[in-house]
């Protein structure tokens, strides 16, 4: 069977969905994506959007492996210790899916090489571990306009965002949160459960495969998970005129 074969066989359940089909598959398959950060979120969208096609992915970490990781960043194993996230990662999604182009990239991005990558992306997911880039890629992609899609997972609990510079009224990360919450950012002194970042990593794939696949997306909306009890709950997120990311007071 030739690779053409497989991809077809690989979308078959994509061009079964009306909401998807050819088009849609021929839209995700020209697409490219940025992934910010490939710790347990970052395996778990990247799995995804390898294995649904997306045609270019952009896999960016600067860190290496650590025993501590391999309990939830389910792209490594044991023999991946001490190598560079980002390579591992562009071997195992090979395997996962060999039609598709896989980058990594290991420099810590910044200013206009930060822009230059978000704006080579039709859309972005960030799951990094720090809120400096978190807010450094939401201005890059206002700047840009790009769709982004960020997510973060601490102790049992879950959180999803997208936002969408392409629309004027959507709010960017910085509406939701204007400084950094450090009770978000410790997953080594706070502990996580394994597949919460999973569950993360996973809605953020649909999101994304929605937006590239051409389905209607509104942005603006967070998601918040509560693994422990197993509750979900969504809530408008507003869009801030004195925002310093994307307001219009200066
Ligand atoms: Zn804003």
């Amino acid at each position: 069977m030739s690779n053409t074969d497989h991809s077809a066989s690989r979308a078959a359940r994509h061009l079964a969905l009306p909401q998807i089909g050819a088009q849609g598959q021929e839209s995700i398959a020209a697409s490219t994506a940025l992934l910010i950060g490939l710790g347990g979120i970052g395996c778990a969208a990247a799995s995804y959007l390898a294995s649904s096609g997306v045609g270019h992915l952009l896999l960016c970490d600067f860190d290496t492996v650590d025993a501590s990781n391999l309990g939830r960043q389910i792209l490594y194993g044991p023999a991946d210790i001490g190598e560079l996230k980002a390579q591992c990662a562009v071997s195992q999604l090979g395997r996962i899916n060999p039609d598709i182009r896989l980058t990594a990239m290991m420099d810590r991005l910044s200013g206009d090489a930060l822009a230059a990558v978000v704006s080579e992306a039709d859309i972005v997911l960030d799951g990094c571990d720090n809120f400096a880039t978190r807010f450094a890629v939401s201005d890059a992609c206002v700047a840009n306009h790009r769709r982004l899609v960020s997510g973060s997972a601490i102790r049992f609990e879950a959180q999803l965002a997208a936002f969408g510079p392409d629309y004027e009224t959507s709010p960017c990360y910085r509406c939701l949160y204007t400084e950094a919450d450090e009770s978000l950012e410790n997953c080594a002194g706070n502990g996580v459960l394994a597949a919460v970042p999973g569950v993360v990593g996973t809605m953020m794939a649909v999101e994304a495969l929605k937006f590239l696949g051409g389905i209607e997306n509104p942005p603006g909306r967070l998601t918040l998970y509560e693994g422990l009890t197993g509750d979900w709950r969504q809530v408008g997120i507003g869009k801030r005129v004195d925002c310093p990311g994307c307001g219009s007071v200066g």
